[in-house]
């Protein structure tokens, strides 16, 4: 898969299979900047809704890939670099989609825009909306998420709750727990509260596995989030995997697509390896370059190396 500017992938994911990132907003404009967020600090933190990439490029785009892939993907997923909710045209974008191809298409989503009616409506094609919701209280919401300071947890809340009413896909709810920050046992009863109001199909729970924006967001264990996981019920499930906005997968040479994906997120050996379907030795050597040329730098978290742009010298 070559040429593309705003597929990437497909990627591997736990919960989506193989599955083709869409990417409707630029690096990094969201409504958030999460303490664990794996792409980086929001760049443009905004709830304005515009086409914020051209519509029409982006269907040529899948058009395209869908009459060259001999493999399909289990989904086609709108995601990526930020929030896909604010591309004002991302409806139009799924009804297209839909007359394309019979792919599943998924929506991985902060869920921060679900107050607005247009925004429901125009997810309402979507089979599966995967929303993440880290908090039910003001105050960790606005240590975890720091969204914008127009939004508050309850118009998400109330989106979430209001979406369930008229949507009839698949809603997976994720959750993410960062250590000592949304995981006291007050906020996860609350939780659980909103939760049984929301509704979900299913409860994703997750943890910080990968490189955060901030070095201090730590992940809870195993044993923890299997508590958290019993507190919830039979719909949840302990994912321990990133995959909301996965790596991008596609450049003419190695180099540069490893600078490409790894501006995104940090990356592993085995990550980068399996993901761009290049043997690790040969890899390592394309690694070691750029690390002497000063475009990347080794960086250990959980006892994993991974990889990650380098910022200076
Ligand atoms: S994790 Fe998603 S919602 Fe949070 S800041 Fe990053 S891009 Fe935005």
């Amino acid at each position: 898969m070559g040429g593309y500017r705003y597929l990437y992938g497909p990627v591997p994911s736990r919960r989506l299979g193989r599955s083709l990132g869409i990417d409707l907003v630029p690096h990094k404009v969201c409504t958030y900047d999460c303490i664990y967020c794996q792409i980086g600090k929001t760049t443009k933190k905004t709830m304005e809704r515009k086409e914020y990439v051209p519509t029409q490029e982006v269907l040529k785009e899948i058009e395209r890939f869908l009459s060259e892939e001999t493999f399909p993907p289990n989904y086609l997923s709108l995601s990526g670099s930020g929030e896909p909710t604010l591309h004002s045209k991302i409806g139009t974008v799924i009804q297209s989609i839909k007359k394309l191809t019979s792919i599943p298409v998924a929506v991985l989503t902060n869920g921060s825009l679900l107050f607005m009616e247009e925004v429901r409506q125009d997810l309402r094609n979507a089979d599966v909306v995967l929303p993440s919701l880290d908090a039910v209280t003001p105050e960790v919401f606005f240590k975890v998420n720091r969204p914008l300071c127009l939004l508050s947890i309850e118009k998400v809340i109330e989106g979430l709750i209001q979406f369930r009413k008229t949507y009839e896909g698949q809603i997976w709810l994720e959750i993410l727990f960062c250590k000592g920050i949304n995981d006291s046992e007050e906020e996860i009863l609350r939780m659980r509260e909103v939760v049984e109001q929301i509704e979900p199909d299913q409860i994703h729970l997750n943890t910080v596995v990968r490189p955060p924006s901030e070095r201090w967001a730590s992940p809870l264990n195993q044993e923890e989030m299997e508590k958290i996981r019993d507190l919830f019920g039979e719909r949840a499930t302990v994912i321990s995997e990133f995959d909301r906005h996965p790596v991008l997968l596609d450049q003419e040479d190695s180099k540069e697509k490893i600078l490409k994906i790894l501006k995104r997120r940090p990356l592993s050996l085995t990550d980068l390896s399996r993901g761009m379907k290049i043997p690790k030795e040969e890899l390592e050597r394309t690694l070691q370059a750029l690390i002497v040329e000063r475009k990347i730098k080794k960086r250990c978290f959980e006892s994993e190396t991974y990889y990650e742009i380098s910022e200076g010298p």
